[in-house]
Parts: structure tokens; sequence; C-alpha cells
């Protein structure tokens, strides 16, 4: 846990960078004038219409990771500015004080701390209130329900919390512990996603789930739009590369899929695990395929700029240079007219 001095020191670090970002983090209870920009990421949590505030932005084993000392995750571990938690977003309606949570991660416990008080409007009572109104978990690798397990007696004990998932992932969590506790104890409401159809949380609040290729061990994978009353953001933190997705079943010839993606949203929270090839030395790549950000640059140069500046990279593996706000990693992402996603970033939608 971050003490006061760190999280100070945290806050100070940040305000030089981006000043939105820190006066987000700072705010505890957000106050936003409620005209602010529709379009400008990292603007205060919106009172009128439902926002997603980024709660982490690395790869499955965070950063700094366990046991790791290059350069990268020494830099972490000395200066809390540049640490960075597992992927994860919430999506907040402050129109009714609902909350969600897409992806469960291992460090769920620090994250719901950066969530207090959003929404502003959130109404809490009792002993152990529900801390969502529901999960959405694209898959099962670790960094993405590992945090599930806070949810069991042994931590908070919550009660029948409404979960979205694949079929796949939910006859794995129901058949395997210790997993199948949470759903037998009726900590977990499993609720399965049908891809394409959209889960209505509000009149104009949806989320529709989209299948991708991934290492897909002991589940299938998703992505998620989250289709808002202004605008659409895409989640999407762990794919194979992008042609493998253009080649995988049900795709028409000539897919360009993530271009099309692009096209039907305003923001898309993209994986960028890793910046470029020979990252990780002494490990092949092809056993753990991404779409390297330096491919990601190439494939979108061709784009119009509009279309480039709704990319934001995140699933930041320890290794990624663009981790980095003042490396030349991330100026190259930014002279692409893309960007690095940031913790404590909101989107209005
Ligand atoms: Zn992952
Ligand atoms: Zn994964």
């Amino acid at each position: 846990m971050m003490g006061g001095m760190a999280r100070l020191a945290l806050v100070l670090a940040l305000s030089v960078l981006a000043p939105t970002v820190a006066a987000c983090r700072a705010a505890r209870a957000p106050s936003a004038p409620d005209a602010s920009p529709a379009t400008s990421p990292g603007m205060s949590a919106p009172r009128d219409r439902p926002y997603v505030l980024v709660l982490g932005t690395a790869q499955d084993g965070g950063l700094p990771q366990l046991g790791c000392d290059e350069p990268s995750c020494a830099a972490a571990r000395a200066d809390p500015a540049r640490r960075r938690l597992v992927t994860s977003l919430l999506l907040c309606d402050p129109r009714d004080g609902r909350r969600w949570l897409f992806d469960c991660t291992p460090d769920l416990a620090e994250q719901l701390e950066r969530a207090r008080g959003h929404p502003s409007t959130r109404h809490v009572e009792g002993p152990r209130p529900a801390l969502f109104d529901g999960l959405f978990l694209t898959h099962a690798h670790v960094g993405h329900y590992g945090g599930l397990i806070e949810l069991g007696r042994e931590v908070y004990g919550a009660t029948r919390v409404p979960t979205w998932v694949t079929p796949r992932f939910a006859r794995f969590l129901r058949e395997n512990g210790p997993w199948s506790q949470l759903v037998a104890e009726e900590r977990l409401e499993l609720h399965e996603l049908a891809e394409g159809e959209p889960v209505a949380l509000a009149p104009d609040l949806a989320v529709v789930a989209f299948r991708v290729p991934h290492r897909d061990e002991f589940s299938d994978t998703v992505g998620f739009e989250i289709r808002g009353p202004r605008r659409t953001l895409v989640y999407l933190p762990d794919i194979d590369k992008w042609e493998a997705w253009d080649a995988s079943e049900g795709a028409p010839a000539g897919a360009r899929r993530i271009e099309a993606l692009l096209a039907r949203c305003d923001v898309a929270l993209l994986d960028g695990c890793f910046f470029a090839d020979g990252e990780i030395p002494g490990r092949s790549m092809r056993d753990i395929p991404h779409p390297f950000i330096a491919e990601s640059i190439a494939r979108f140069a061709p784009l119009p700029a509009a279309e480039r500046a709704k990319v934001f990279f995140t699933h930041l593996n320890h290794t990624n240079p663009a981790a980095d706000p003042h490396g030349a990693a991330a100026r190259r992402v930014r002279d692409a007219g893309l960007h690095v996603l940031e913790e404590g970033l909101v989107f209005g939608l």
C-alpha cells in the first residue's frame, strides 16, 4: 500500500506530466463542470453521463514485476509515479451511482482504493456493500481474473456479483477450484456473453463483447465495446497479431478488423504489450504473440489523424520502453499521433 508521502509524490510528479490526470486522481469525489468536452480524456469525471476511469495499464504481472531487476522495474520500484497496476477499467454511471469493473486483477485491493468516490453519487451502506454492480472479464489469464479470489469468504465475502463471461469461461469457473467455490457459494452470479449481443446496463448504456484470437488455454478471449449515450469506448487488452484476427474464422475476405473497429468507436484502448521484437532476451516472442506497438504504428500510419487519435495503448509489459512517458518509445507513439494510456484518465461516454 502506498504511504501518504509516496502518494503525494505521485500526485506531484504526475502534475508535472499531466495536470488533468493528477487532479482526477487527487479528487476523491470528482467534481467536474458538466460541460466538460466529451472528447478529451483526462478531464474530471462528468456528472451527467457515464464515464470510464482507467485503473490499470500494465500486463498481467504489473510494473515493477516480481523478481525483475531490469532498469525499468528498478526505476518503478524507486519512483512510485512509474509504477503501473494491471490493466483494468471502471465504468461509472453517475446518474444512478452504479459502477462496473472490467477485468478483475491481482491489484484489485489497490484499484478499489483508486475507485473510491467513483461515481460521486454512489450510495453504500452496511458492513459489506456491493463493491460493483457487475464484472466484465475478457479471459482467464491471471491478470484479468486473478482478483476474483479476493471476493471469497477469506477476504471480502461478496454476494452475488453479476459476472459476465463467455460460456467457455463460465464453465471453467464452475468446474475448477478455487473459482468453483465462488460460484457454489453465490459470491459470483455468472452471466454468459453472446458475441455481438448488447448487455444493456441502462437505456443508453450497453456493453458488447467481440471474440478475438489469443492463447486460449482455459477460456476464449473477448474485447468489449462500451456504448454510451454519446460515445463508444473499445477495450481490447489482449490479442494475437492484427493479421491473425483478420485471418480468423468468420472474417470476410480481405478483412481489416481493427480498422473497422476504430471506425465505429471514439476511443480504443488496445493491446500494447510489447514495443518491438527482441524485447524479452532469451525468449522467443513467437510463443507470446501480441501486436507490437511498432507494428501498430506502421499499420495505423495510413489512417487519417482523427482515427489514429482514438488509439491508447495499454496492457504494457514490464519490459516495454513505452511505459516510460519521458522515453524515446513513448515519443515515437506520440509522434505517430497515437497515445500510451495513463492511469487515472477519465473518458466521458
Ligand atoms: Zn493479459
Ligand atoms: Zn492474456
